[in-house]
């Protein structure tokens, strides 16, 4: 019998670590397997490469989110309510989605113990999900833009929102880059004398980009502040996903030290 097969599709997507992390765990845990990347470039042919590869899972990465929750026939309702799908699952000729990438956000960052107030950076995709899932967990999330636009629903939603020109800092526990700045650039995800307020201020500084020290975590760390990068958030989202993909056949504590050694490697 020929492997169950899985993917990340996404644009770009060679960077990506997930086949590392999935085949290292079906591997580890004996489950017969094999997660490969894809290229999608049109995200509206989703479904139909789905079916035509004969997968029986897949991750999806930017900028895909949106076409992959529109591919689903059922939805979590957590997906549903954040409109991100970044792990879809066939069962019976079905594709089940959900958002995978909240829940890990919230795990990476609950070594915070203390924490209460969050200031988001950004805005994006990254922000909608897991500011959602954070203020489900009773956190207070404010949400800090370069421009307006992608603040709107955030306003909508009960969100206390800034740009950058309306912003007067505050003290906040955590201060979180959800931008891209710093991800492929030398770039900050706001001026430095707003940083200069918020930072020191703060009980850690915590960045989603991971696989590099960002400037935003560099000035965090001059202030001798804790900092955190996005590994675990991309560890975790994985476990979870990989709980979908077997089924629920393996407990979280089982799945991660063999997801993890992607990260060693
Ligand atoms: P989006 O494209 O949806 O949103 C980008 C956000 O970044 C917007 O708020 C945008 O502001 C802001 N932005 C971009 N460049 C700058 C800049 N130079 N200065 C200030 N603000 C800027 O991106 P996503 O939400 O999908 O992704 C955000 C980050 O999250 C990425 O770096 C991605 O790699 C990371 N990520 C990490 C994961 C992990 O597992 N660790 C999982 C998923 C994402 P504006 O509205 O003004 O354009």
């Amino acid at each position: 019998m020929s492997k169950t097969l899985f993917a990340i599709f996404g644009n770009p997507v060679s960077h990506s670590k997930s086949p590392l992390m999935h085949n290292l765990s079906f591997q580890g845990l004996g489950f017969d397997g094999c997660y490969t990347r894809y290229l999608l470039e049109d995200g509206a042919t989703l479904k139909k490469t789905f079916f035509d590869l004969q997968l029986k899972g897949i991750n999806i990465t930017v900028p895909h989110k949106e076409h992959a929750y529109n591919a689903c026939d059922v939805l979590d309702p957590f997906a549903q309510k954040v409109g991100a799908v970044n792990t879809i699952v066939e069962k019976e000729g079905k594709l089940y989605g959900y958002n995978t990438d909240a829940p890990g956000f919230l795990k990476a960052i609950s070594e915070f113990k203390e924490a209460k107030t969050v200031l988001f950076l950004g805005a994006g995709g990254t922000a909608q999900s897991t500011s959602s899932i954070l203020r489900d967990a009773s956190y207070e999330v404010t949400l800090l833009n370069r421009t307006p636009g992608r603040l709107k629903r955030y306003k909508k939603e009960g969100f206390e929102t800034y740009t950058f020109e309306t912003f007067t800092p505050k003290a906040y526990d955590l201060v979180i880059n959800m931008t891209s700045a710093g991800l492929e650039d030398d770039s900050l995800p706001a001026p430095p004398e707003i940083l200069e307020q918020v930072i020191p201020a703060a009980k850690a500084c915590i960045d989603v980009i991971y696989g590099k020290e960002t400037p935003f975590l560099k000035l965090a760390k001059s202030y001798g502040k804790p900092t955190k990068d996005g590994s675990d958030m991309l560890l975790y989202q994985g476990i979870i996903a990989f709980e979908h993909f077997t089924g629920h056949q393996y407990t979280f504590e089982e799945i991660e030290p063999h997801m993890k050694k992607a990260f060693i490697l």
